[in-house]
């Protein structure tokens, strides 16, 4: 508990000193806390601490917690959604990081429709065209925008990504500058229909680097709860 208590203010203050040095405001700046493999005790623990937004990659995973935890938080989804889990989804969570697909989009906009809400979604976009990764190509998403921008039950907030993996923060930093990028030409050219105010984009390894880029979304997972086990990473 104390040592996820540091962690976390440890967290703030890099939070805070990143955006200062970024001219920019600490409160624009959200954590989403990654608590995917962190017992349901541990993520208590982390509420008591002050977290207000949890994110989760696993539908299944997430039900649990959330049953017990309840919607005092906000609930992000971050991880690749199947179709078959997106009815549960929708019912379960605040947000939806992890839109990859037309396909995708239709059906959260279906099962949204069916419960009368409204799901504020983001956009996944892989700019680096790794094969292991989700995500629209900046292609695939200037065709599909039109058609989702249509779309009454869900609400287009932003973008996100996920850089490739790199020991070095600086490494992301192309990525997140051309996700920014992206993020103004959408906002540029869809004004009504498609809000684009959220920049999802850094973790435990380059948040810091995210936030000098404009990220007002940050997820982090390890340097709040230590290292996740080796299967469900
Ligand atoms: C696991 C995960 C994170 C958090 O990663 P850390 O390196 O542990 O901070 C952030 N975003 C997504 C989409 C994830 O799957």
């Amino acid at each position: 508990m104390e040592e996820l208590r540091e962690n976390l203010k440890r967290i703030n203050e890099r939070i805070n000193e990143a955006a200062s040095r970024a001219g920019r405001k600490p409160e624009d700046i959200q954590l989403v806390a990654v608590t995917k493999t962190v017992e349901t005790e541990r993520v208590r623990e982390g509420i008591e601490a002050g977290l207000k937004v949890l994110g989760e990659n696993r539908v299944q995973e997430a039900e649990g917690k959330i049953l017990e935890l309840g919607h005092g938080v906000q609930w992000h989804m971050i991880g690749h959604l199947q179709t078959n889990k997106v009815k549960k989804a929708v019912a379960l969570f605040d947000m939806i990081h992890s839109v990859d697909s037309l396909h995708l989009a239709f059906e959260i906009e279906k099962r949204a429709s069916a419960l009368g809400k409204q799901m504020p979604i983001l956009l996944q976009v892989d700019l680096a065209g790794e094969e292991t990764k989700s995500g629209f190509s900046k292609e695939e998403l200037f065709d599909a925008l039109p058609q989702m921008a249509g779309l009454a039950h869900i609400k287009i907030c932003g973008v996100m990504t996920i850089p490739p993996f790199s020991p070095d923060p600086e490494a992301s930093r192309p990525y997140f500058r051309e996700l920014s990028d992206l993020r103004e030409k959408i906002a540029g050219i869809y004004p009504e229909g498609i809000r684009m105010d959220i920049l999802s984009m850094g973790m435990s390894q380059d948040f810091e680097v995210a936030i000098q880029e404009g990220a007002n979304i940050v997820r982090i997972g390890t340097a709040l709860f230590g290292p996740r086990c080796c299967k469900r990473g």
